[in-house]
């Protein structure tokens, strides 16, 4: 025997799974099919599956970073400070935020929550001062904690509750000839719907994120408990809708979610209009959920972009389309979201 075995493909563990012990959860299904696809890739930038805002322009990041230095300032300059990011891919969003912060004197310990260990092997030679994490529970706990999180909440598992004749019950997944499809569980699960969305039509799906949900609520704690403001920036709506909002994306094309799981990314839209009352429930202020391109606007995108242009006149189309990719309502501009978080007595926050 030699070299390695290529490992077997999820969809044939899926398989024998659920051959084995009936069907799974969609929540597992996708939990399962993004640990493997992070595990074992970059999926960032042009020659990968799909390109984030970071990615495109240093100007996001720079503006995440001028955003948490006014935060820093306005509440006093305190120490010791933590720059805490969540899933933070190749680590781009963190350098460029930090070198922004560090001409207002803002110089935070870095920690890194990451599972995959492909990325983290990318975002140590950007950050070599950084301490990673697998979850936040090691994060410390002494001193104010600046968290940004940037399609981090998106790539964690949905569950959905299908309205059938029978009642309420969760989506399961089984295998159908070449692909997986969606079968109606036969547990009740009437109870985890709130009342107020219980009759509806047959059909209906809704579609939660407990994952995202117990997430918001450990970071608001923390604001309430260390000081300290986060944002959470992502693709999704805020207000409440019905409906699966299920993707999965594969060198930048939508493909079907349900064949070859772990090799495409599982996305689904971010549910903010839930998220703001976890945050409030523990005590923190929630700033608002702004829209992406109205809140980099307010950031001062223009006057970075005119400047960076100046500076680069033969850049100047190539950072124009960045800006425009960044902020259009046809671009990311309306569909992605900036949710603002801040501990009682912090600031406000520029652009909510
Ligand atoms: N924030 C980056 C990357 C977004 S991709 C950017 O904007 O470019 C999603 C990121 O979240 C990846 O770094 C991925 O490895 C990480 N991730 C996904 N699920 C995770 C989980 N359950 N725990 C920690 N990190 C996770």
């Amino acid at each position: 025997m030699s070299g390695q075995a290529a490992p077997e493909s999820l969809a044939a563990v899926f398989r024998r799974l659920i051959a084995n012990t009936g069907p799974i959860s969609l929540m597992h299904y996708m939990g399962e099919a993004n640990a493997r696809y992070y595990a074992s890739r970059d999926p960032l930038g042009s020659g990968g599956d799909f390109i984030t805002a970071p990615e495109i322009s240093q100007m996001f990041g720079e503006l995440v970073g001028l955003w948490l230095a006014d935060m820093w300032i306005n509440a006093g300059r305190p120490q010791p400070v933590h720059y805490v990011e969540l899933g933070p891919g190749r680590g781009t969003l963190a350098s460029d935020a930090l070198r922004v912060a560090k001409r207002f004197g803002l110089e935070p310990e870095v920690h890194l929550v990451e599972t995959s260990p492909e990325l983290k092997h990318l975002q140590l030679a950007n950050l070599p001062q950084a301490r990673w994490h697998h979850d936040l529970s090691t994060v410390p706990s002494r001193g104010p904690i600046l968290l940004v999180a940037n399609e981090f909440l998106d790539a964690l598992p949905v569950r959905q509750l299908v309205k059938t004749a029978e009642g309420w019950r969760e989506r399961m997944v089984v295998p159908e000839g070449e692909r997986f499809i969606c079968i109606a569980g036969s547990q009740p699960m009437d109870a985890a719907v709130p009342e107020a969305r219980r009759a509806a039509e047959p059909g209906t799906i809704i579609e939660t994120c407990p994952g995202a949900a117990a997430v918001v609520y450990e970071v608001a704690g923390r604001l309430v408990q260390q000081g300290g403001a986060a944002l959470f920036i992502d693709y999704g709506h805020d207000s409440v809708q019905n409906g699966s909002t299920l993707q999965a994306v594969r060198a930048h094309q939508k493909v079907d979610p349900f064949i070859n799981p772990g090799e495409a990314d599982l996305t689904a839209l971010v549910d903010f209009a839930t998220l703001a009352p976890v945050a409030e429930s523990r005590g923190c202020r929630w700033l608002g959920t702004a829209h992406q391109g109205a809140w980099l606007q307010a950031l001062g995108i223009d006057a970075r972009a005119r400047a960076l242009a100046e500076a680069a006149p033969d850049q100047a189309e190539a950072i124009e389309s960045a800006r425009n990719r960044l902020v259009a309502e046809d671009e990311m501009g309306s569909l992605f979201k900036v949710m603002g978080l801040a501990a009682p007595g912090w600031p406000r926050g520029a652009g909510f």
